[in-house]
């Protein structure tokens, strides 16, 4: 290099101009040092290599790199060749913007540059505080897949130091430094998204032995199965309580556990197999309850419910519980209030008899006092009676002693019966009621016990008539509907406030409105007729706005007796 202090000329930078070997012996230089760039490999020390190398051939006195960071307003001085001011780890910003000075030159251009007189030309910003006077540049842009990613620089203390035959290594050079920078960004995004994803992995499993946990501590049995119906997941208490065990279980098809039990494990099956066809998101919504009866007698509740993903069916999940004791204690009661009843039928049955008697004057003559005082005696002992009788009813088909004598029953002409005795009743008692009775031209026989549903229409009269003042409508119908027939009874009697309908089918309750009217009533009959009805797999739902007058309508809905030729059982 030239003594210090000199004014260098043109003839001095000619002498200095790098050989064609020297061109070489760098380029194989950086070639190797491009070689060894593995994405981790430490970026800083790329950069200063690759400066070095060029800066080396070139002959240059300063080399630098700075680089575009997106979303900050300053290029960022990312490695430099001073000695005397290091960079902190990572670079620091220069005092260029993204357009300003050669740098922003070059990457806005994206094309090398060499400038014999940085003092004459534009691009070139002067600082007063600069330590060292450049008198002329070499630079290329980092060009990765056509981004620029900032700009290399190479400065000289004498002008015209830089020939275009040196563009190639400053490119090379450049080329080397932008792959380090390039491997650096991939490798940290990466190294990034590893890691989100690790930690992402790790809460799922955190969250999945939580769920774990959960499930396995929970009373009830959970069973859970895939779309194909596999069972997936089978929890401690439902191994319990089916007395079945996992590891056999897991990945088998649900069928094989549902088929040993019966006619409620069918309809288990059914209802999982329905939701995983396609079906509008409101069939999907219902879940199934049933009850099963194992083997050794114990009887457990089970609800199947899909699990749904918008509208994809992604399984299903059974809980189980085990209401055995439930049941028996619910068993026990019914035996009581059923042996309690029947034991109070005898005495009630000799107070009635004797109190006709005196009534009849069988035994002496009765004075107008008497016949008043027996014959209150005996409406209360009818209206025990009629409890008696509906507390034992409703204790034998809790307990499930009712049997249903299914047969065709052809409701209308049911309907007429209860009709004619209810005009009787109105005769009898003085209370007019127009009884009326519409029935469709082709109503089907119903699948019925007849007695049982007189029992449920004579019931459902019976409040029509009760709730309903003097000279009222009572209006009973029935007709076809697909498989099923309706039967509805509709009065203009006092109504049901919609605050009451949802307890009227409750054991005992009794409207405030019916109290209020001192009509006779145990509060038990809707109780019966809602299980005779479910008994007969029929439906039974209420209409009414609870304004006086406008009264309220009872429907029922009850399969349809299959057609001749086939079984009617
Ligand atoms: P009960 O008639 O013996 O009180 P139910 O179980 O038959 O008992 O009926 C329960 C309650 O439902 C009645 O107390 C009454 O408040 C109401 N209810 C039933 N049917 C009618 C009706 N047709 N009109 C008005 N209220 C009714």
């Amino acid at each position: 290099m030239a003594a210090a202090k000199r004014s260098p000329t043109a003839a001095d930078a000619a002498a200095a101009r790098p050989t064609i070997e020297a061109g070489q012996a760098v380029a194989q230089a950086l070639l190797e040092l491009g070689s060894q760039l593995r994405p981790s490999s430490d970026v800083e020390f790329f950069l200063r290599q690759a400066l070095s190398l060029a800066s080396q051939y070139l002959e240059a006195d300063h080399g630098v790199v700075l680089t575009v960071q997106p979303g900050d307003d300053k290029l960022l001085l990312r490695s430099s060749l001073d000695a005397q001011h290091k960079l902190p780890e990572g670079g620091r910003p220069s005092r260029f913007g993204p357009g300003e000075g050669l740098a922003g030159w070059l990457i806005a251009n994206q094309q090398p540059v060499i400038i014999d007189h940085l003092v004459q030309d534009a691009r070139w910003v002067r600082y007063e505080d600069a330590d060292q006077e450049h008198k002329s540049a070499i630079g290329a842009p980092l060009t990765v897949n056509q981004d620029t990613l900032g700009a290399m620089l190479f400065f000289s203390s004498t002008t015209s130091a830089f020939k275009p035959a040196s563009l190639p290594v400053v490119q090379a050079a450049a080329n080397q430094a932008a792959a380090a920078l390039y491997h650096a960004e991939l490798y940290r995004l990466i190294r990034d998204q590893a890691s989100q994803q690790g930690g992402l992995l790790r809460e799922q499993r955190v969250e999945a032995s939580k769920s774990n946990a959960i499930l396995e501590s929970v009373a009830e049995g959970v069973l859970a199965a895939d779309q194909r119906h596999r069972v997936t997941l089978l929890n401690a208490a439902a191994e319990q309580i089916l007395d079945l065990r996992r590891n056999e279980l897991l990945g088998r098809p649900i069928s094989e556990i549902i088929g040993i039990y019966g006619q409620a494990g069918e309809r288990w099956l059914r209802a999982v197999e329905a939701w995983s066809l396609p079906a509008s998101a409101d069939e999907h919504e219902a879940n199934l309850e049933a009850q099963l009866v194992l083997e050794d007698g114990r009887i457990v509740a089970l609800t199947v419910a899909p699990v749904l993903l918008d509208r994809d069916f992604l399984g299903t999940v059974t809980t189980f519980r085990d209401i055995t004791q439930q049941v028996e204690v619910d068993r026990l009661k019914s035996e009581f209030v059923a042996t309690v009843s029947h034991e109070l039928r005898t005495p009630m049955t000799s107070i009635k008899g004797y109190v006709e008697m005196l009534l009849m004057q069988a035994v002496g003559p009765v004075n107008d006092e008497q016949r008043r005082f027996l014959q209150t005696i005996k409406t209360n002992i009818d209206r025990l009676g009629g409890l008696v009788n509906d507390l034992l009813d409703i204790s034998r088909i809790e307990s499930g002693r009712v049997e249903l004598a299914i047969e065709p029953v052809n409701t209308v002409e049911l309907l007429g019966e209860v009709r004619e005795a209810f005009l009787r009743r109105a005769r009898l008692e003085s209370k007019p009621m127009n009884v009326e009775l519409v029935a469709g031209s082709q109503v089907p026989p119903v699948r019925a016990d007849r007695d049982r549903l007189r029992q449920v229409l004579n019931n459902l009269v019976e409040n029509s008539f009760n709730y309903t003042p003097a000279n009222g409508s009572i209006r009973l119908s029935a007709w076809a509907v697909e498989a099923r027939v309706m039967i509805e009874i509709s009065d203009n009697g006092i109504g049901i406030a919609p605050a009451e309908q949802s307890r009227i089918f409750e054991r005992f309750y009794r409207g405030e409105q019916a109290l209020n009217l001192s009509v006779g009533g145990t509060g038990l009959g809707l109780s019966i007729v809602e299980q005779l009805v479910d008994m007969h797999r029929g439906t039974i739902e209420l209409e009414s706005k609870g304004v006086p007058g406008q009264g309220t309508i009872f429907r029922v809905s009850l399969p349809a007796a299959p057609t001749q030729g086939k079984s009617a059982r």
